[in-house]
């Protein structure tokens, strides 16, 4: 086992931050040290393997990504980064632990589905991995694997209002899986559109020869997110079912959640990068430009199709995201990273967006992204870790081992450089090392950098080299929420 000193760094938690050196034993932080050699007569920096020199930086937890998909398939396609790919990219941003989506589609069993992911992610990781369960079927046995999931580690499930003969679930279903869901003490994560109306919608703008990706975010219409978001809670309500939002991006969602959190209830909301600095205008209804790469012309905007989908900046709910996570209505960010490369992939809803796969890979830049809002005074430097480290491991059963630096903790380390700058992008000189042939963040510049990342005592990430390995990221297998009120 060796040993390691993080040196002369400001450790910065979800409650505050101060002047600190984290000793590293093995895979575990021993102890956080007032600054300085002589602890207890000790030369400490002399007696550890590794000094890493944090000078002018911050260090925080590594960041925990809730909501990734790789490998989903999706629309006749498969999501482009691996598990190896895109936990690379992870540890290159910064995120030490992910929990992706194990899948059942409508049809299937649960445990074939479980069973699938676990073969897909064991020995392919860079960095730590949980799961998340997708019930696509709610059916009697699909209840009766749920009583399992607890015990294999899996401590939340997701339910979908949208994708009507793919993993929809009618109220019935949602009734029934949240009683359940309250009976084991699971949280539901639910993707709260209403499918069936989204569908007529879009078979009526299709119809109209509105087939553009602008329209796939006309067709799902915020109404549509707020009243799914308002049924799935009241039915959480009844049930008395902790519920989990993913993807907010409507502010009428926000309100709905807010609503309900000052009822008292244990209704809690997730956002993503996507929905607070993109919109329906800027990307979605984007042309290409001439000598921009492939000239994609108004299909340009395929490259930002997603699910809830980007929203328009005049109504102001970008704005309103980042009100609800400084305000708590919406306590999380992750990235909800399901890449997709324009050819032969997005490409296949060329002339109808309904075809179009649904996702936006952004694994690699959730810290930047939203230590760009410190800079830029939209959330604090506190409310940073909280919202993309502490909270993720709170909600979903990590905290203690993931989510904050304290003796006992997982090393999993971020030294971040206030003073640095992060390029994003495929173009010379940017930083992309998702599996995609393009960047939904071409051009984003941060005004930070993570420079050192560490994932249970081992460098992943230092002076811009990647040293991890694949087969490193080890299977967390979560406890219960520890956030519920
Ligand atoms: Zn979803
Ligand atoms: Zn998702």
């Amino acid at each position: 086992m060796s040993t390691m000193l993080v040196q002369g760094g400001t450790v910065v938690s979800s409650t505050g931050r101060t002047r600190a050196d984290v000793l590293v034993d093995g895979e575990k932080i021993v102890a956080l040290l007032a600054p300085g050699q002589a602890t207890l007569g000790v030369d400490v920096a002399g007696s550890v393997d590794t000094v890493i020199d944090a000078t002018g930086r911050y260090v925080i937890p590594g960041g925990i990504d809730a909501h990734t998909h790789m490998e989903l398939p999706f629309g006749g396609t498969n999501a482009s980064d691996t598990f190896e790919t895109g936990t690379i990219a992870a540890a290159w941003g910064g995120t030490t632990s992910i929990i992706d989506f194990a899948v059942q589609r409508t049809g299937e069993r649960v445990e074939t589905g479980l069973a699938a992911w676990h073969d897909k992610a064991a020995g392919n990781c860079a960095v730590d991995y949980g799961f998340h369960q997708i019930v696509g079927g709610v059916d009697e046995y699909s209840l009766k694997a749920m009583a399992t999931l607890a015990d294999e580690g899996i401590t939340s499930y997701k339910l979908f209002m949208a994708y009507p003969g793919v993993f929809y679930s009618d109220d019935a279903q949602i009734l029934t899986a949240m009683q359940k869901a309250a009976e084991l003490g699971l949280l539901t994560m639910m993707h709260a559109e209403n499918g069936p109306a989204i569908d007529v919608l879009a078979q009526q703008l299709y119809d109209q020869g509105k087939t553009t990706p602008y329209f796939h975010g006309v067709a799902r219409a915020w109404q549509l997110e707020e009243e799914a978001t308002h049924r799935a809670i009241m039915l959480a309500d009844l049930t008395e079912a902790p519920l989990y939002v993913v993807h907010v991006s409507a502010k009428q969602a926000v309100a709905q959640l807010a609503a309900a959190r000052d009822r008292g209830k244990n209704v809690f909301g997730e956002t993503c990068p996507q929905y607070l600095y993109l919109s329906l205008e800027e990307q979605l209804g984007a042309l290409s430009s001439p000598g921009d790469g492939p000239d994609w012309g108004d299909f340009e905007g395929a490259k930002w199709v997603c699910s809830t989908p980007l929203r328009s900046r005049a109504e102001g709910h970008q704005a309103a995201m980042w009100q609800g996570l400084r305000t708590n209505d919406l306590q999380m960010v992750s990235t909800d990273h399901c890449p997709f490369c324009m050819k032969d992939q997005k490409e296949l809803g060329k002339g109808d967006f309904r075809a179009i796969p649904n996702g936006i890979g952004s694994i690699e830049h959730r810290l930047d992204l939203m230590y760009q809002g410190v800079v830029t005074g939209e959330i604090t430097l506190e409310r940073w870790v909280e919202l993309t480290s502490t909270t993720p491991a709170r909600m979903f059963g990590l905290y203690g081992v993931k989510g904050v630096l304290q003796p006992g903790a997982d090393a999993d380390i971020v030294v971040y450089d206030p003073a640095g700058h992060t390029a994003i992008g495929v173009g010379a000189g940017r930083t992309h090392h998702m599996n995609m042939d393009h960047s939904a963040w071409e051009g984003f510049e941060i005004d930070g950098h993570v420079d050192v990342v560490i994932s249970r005592g081992e460098v992943l990430v230092a002076d811009g080299e990647f040293h991890g390995r694949v087969g490193h990221g080890r299977y967390l297998k979560r406890g219960l929420s520890q956030y519920l009120l």
